[in-house]
């Protein structure tokens, strides 16, 4: 290898070992080259003091001074940064110089060469580094030689001064030397950091500019940066930045202000990152819902550098969410609102007008035996066109829902009279005979309930509405009502009744349900001809409760049917107890308990069970009243009975619709004159006349009679003398537990039982 090149390759590694001796923005070496001067210009005044103490003032200390008085001018006039330095660097050597010459060449003296080594390094440049280097060495040699008894203390310095001065040369060189090697450190790490740097800000450019969401960096003072190709295309916005743009000057445009509310919040510096949603105006029109998220970037020393913000379009996002609320709003059958808009939009009615709100409650009577015996579909329409009529008569300052299922509501502000011939005119939708899709047209009845604006909450004005709509039900439905107090209380008392019953039924039966009879007896004999189940509930606290209170809650409530089926065992229970002294016992089963399509299973199991030899003697009493207001038809399930050998009677005859012909297509065995038709007989021709053509009907079709409630003796014995031969009241017995009812027997029949 020519010795050319190795040279050159050496250079090189050199060189790459060596620092580079840059990097020194023009700022920091500015800032560095004050402080040498400075340096410079201290010690070389404060040589005058030292030179005075050792009294020394002369010429070699002038010309000393004056050098370093050249060298301070030089490092403040010349424009090369490398000569200024230098200069500094030729100052400092002088100083030394001179110091050591004050001293006599003392060692101690050398001691500021180390220091202003130290000192020069902070250049981070060879030229002044070496510069000091070469004067150092030649001040030693050249003095040593000249005045070495001025330049080295030692006789061995004065008798070789350029061994010495190279020694001391040496020195300096590896003094200097720690100096470049912390120096080629810093320059290392600090080409490290640079390179780190740059890696980040472009990963942040790549991150910025390809980002799917449009972007925009702001600077400290609202003017912006840069915007990402993202939101040029989202804007529409076409070209370059302007220079020292405004977000104003953007082709967007946000709503209710020129500058956004959250760059400005950032900017007063509330908060580093901060989100708001917005409506933007794209200069082609269109309209965006923006959600902004901006966040501050800031200096190590918490100044604001950069706002970033992202703009995310939330449009499509929203319009979903409207559909769905809108979905959520509305009842899909009828367009009508729904009942959680109903009572969201009652509220907003109320804070509106001060609570002043009125509601009409409206449930559509018998709406299920509409489905049942029309189909789903029929139902449908009905309720579509409820929902029509109501929506013509409704004004529309009301609200109108469908609460769900059969039931709507209007809540309205306004006075009572216009209220209440609201109310008339929702009863007044019901008038028209509903069609069908089948062509079909059916009457459909509603029971109106009506709660007038008051001082309670909205909450309560609709429950209000609701119990009167329940009292329109309990009043014979297909009728207006309007609420008064003694509804709620008449609910609070049936929701005690629930709970106390459901717990009555869940508990021990025998005592929470006790069945009590009352003796039926033959008017000719006086003799007890059989005995009808009453069942009583009695409350925790000990308390009879008579059936009248809960039946008919049982019957809403479904409970009925555990609680007739208790009933039902009981009796046959007793009338096996009994045996033949009691020729039959009869209970009341209620139509809800006979629409049940396990009834006759349930029935042929209890009949089972109880082994009753003859099932004649097991009386159940259907009424007509109830029967024909359900519309149920029982004739399939009451010949059922009929054929398991059970004799059926007709409760509370001639208080509902009191119809012969019904009568005659029951297949009944017995009817239970009512009490109606018992009270004051003796005294009414009227009565007379009524129970002697029921008698003769009755006889003509096989039927017995009993009449009930007998409560006077005058009234027993003109039913005998009508020759009704069956009777039960209190003129007789009370019903009474079955111990007592056992003592009413006569005593040929306890002689039986016993
Ligand atoms: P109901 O079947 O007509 O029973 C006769 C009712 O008249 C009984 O009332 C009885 O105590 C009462 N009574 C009897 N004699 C007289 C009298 O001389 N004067 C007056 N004022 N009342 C008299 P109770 O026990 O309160 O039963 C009321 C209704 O409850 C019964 O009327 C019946 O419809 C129903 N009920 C009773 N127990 C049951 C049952 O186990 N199941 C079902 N489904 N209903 C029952
Ligand atoms: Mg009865
Ligand atoms: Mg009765």
């Amino acid at each position: 290898m020519p010795v050319k090149l190795r040279l050159t390759q050496y250079v090189h590694r050199l060189r790459a070992v060596l620092p580079a001796g840059t990097g020194l923005s023009h700022a920091d070496w500015q800032n560095r080259h004050r402080l040498l001067t400075w340096l410079t210009i201290v010690c070389g005044l404060a040589l005058a003091p030292v030179a005075a103490l050792r009294d020394r003032l002369d010429v070699e200390w002038g010309v000393a001074s004056l050098l370093i008085a050249a060298m301070i001018a030089g490092a403040v006039e010349l424009r090369s940064q490398r000569l200024a330095a230098s200069a500094v660097a030729v100052g400092l050597t002088v100083v030394c110089a001179e110091l050591v010459m004050l001293f006599d060449g003392r060692t101690e003296a050398h001691f500021s060469f180390f220091v202003a080594v130290g000192a020069l390094a902070l250049y981070r440049d060879w030229v002044p580094f070496l510069t000091f280097l070469v004067a150092t060495t030649l001040h030693h040699a050249l003095f040593g030689s000249w005045m070495p008894h001025m330049t080295f203390q030692h006789d061995s310095g004065i008798g070789h001064p350029w061994f010495w001065a190279a020694i001391h040369g040496v020195a300096v060189l590896l003094a200097a030397a720690t100096q470049v090697t912390a120096w080629r450190l810093t320059e290392a790490e600090e080409r490290r950091a640079l390179e780190d740097l740059s890696q980040a800000e472009a990963q942040f450019t790549a991150a910025f500019e390809e980002a799917p969401i449009a972007m925009t960096m702001l600077a400290a003072d609202g003017t912006v940066l840069r915007v990402n190709p993202a939101f040029k295309s989202w804007t529409g916005m076409a070209g370059p930045l302007p220079p020292r743009a405004q977000l104003s000057d953007l082709p967007i445009q946000i709503e209710g202000a020129r500058d956004t509310r959250l760059h400005r919040r950032i900017l007063q510096g509330e908060a580093d990152v901060l989100r708001e949603e917005r409506t933007f105006h794209n200069v082609d029109g269109r309209v965006h819902q923006v959600e902004m998220h901006a966040s501050a970037l800031r200096d190590s020393a918490g100044r604001l550098q950069v706002i970033v913000s992202h703009y995310l379009d939330v449009t499509e996002k929203h319009q979903h969410q409207e559909a769905l609320r809108k979905q959520a709003r509305e009842d899909a059958l009828t367009g009508l609102l729904g009942r959680r808009a109903f009572e969201a939009d009652l509220n907003m009615l109320v804070s509106e007008y001060a609570g002043e709100v009125s509601v009409i409650y409206i449930d559509v009577d018998r709406f299920k035996s509409v489905n049942d015996s029309y189909g789903h579909s029929a139902g449908d329409e009905v309720l579509r066109t409820i929902g029509a009529r109501l929506r013509a008569v409704v004004p529309d300052t009301a609200v109108l829902a469908r609460l769900g299922g059969d039931e709507f509501a209007v809540a309205l502000v306004g006075p009572t009279t216009a209220v209440e011939n609201l109310a008339i005119s929702v009863a007044g939708c019901f008038e028209a005979p509903f069609p069908l899709p089948t062509g079909r047209k059916l009457t459909v009845t509603a029971s109106v309930g009506l709660s007038l604006a008051g001082a309670t909450g909205p909450e309560a004005t609709l429950e209000n509405a609701d119990l009167a709509m329940y009292a329109a039900k309990q009043g014979g439905r297909a009728r207006v009502q309007l609420f008064d107090d003694s509804m709620r209380e008449a609910t609070q008392q049936r929701v005690w009744a629930e709970r106390t019953l459901r717990a009555a039924l869940e508990g021990d039966l025998k005592s929470s349900l006790p069945v009590w009879f009352q003796p039926i007896y033959s008017l000719q004999t006086r003799t007890v001809v059989g005995a009808e189940a009453l069942v009583r509930l009695r409350t925790p606290e000990g308390e009879l409760i008579p059936p009248g209170l809960f039946i008919p809650l049982a019957e809403e409530t479904g409970l009925v049917v555990p609680l007739g089926e208790h009933v039902l065992r009981t009796a046959l229970e007793q009338l096996d107890a009994w045996g033949e002294a009691m020729p039959y016992v009869s209970v009341n089963v209620s139509p809800k308990q006979l629409a049940e399509p396990g009834f006759v299973p349930m029935l042929t199991d209890e009949l089972t069970r109880s082994g009753l030899q003859d099932p004649s003697r097991l009386v159940l009493e259907i009424t007509e009243t109830s029967m024909l207001e359900r519309g149920i038809d029982l004739s399939e399930r009451l010949a059922a009975i009929k054929a398991l050998g059970v004799r059926l009677a007709l409760d509370d005859f001639g208080t509902g619709y009191s119809s012969l012909t019904w009568l005659q297509s029951v297949p009944a065995d017995i009817v239970k004159l009512d009490r109606s038709f018992v009270v004051g007989l003796s005294h009414d021709q009227d009565k007379t006349a009524i129970i002697t053509a029921v008698l003769w009907l009755a006889r003509a079709m096989s039927m017995t009679v009993i009449a009930e409630g007998v409560e006077e003796l005058e009234d027993a014995e003109a039913l005998d003398k009508a020759g009704c031969p069956a009777a039960q009241g209190w003129y007789f017995s009370r019903p009474v537990e079955p111990p007592a009812m056992t003592a009413l027997l006569t005593p040929r029949q306890v002689r039986a039982v016993s």
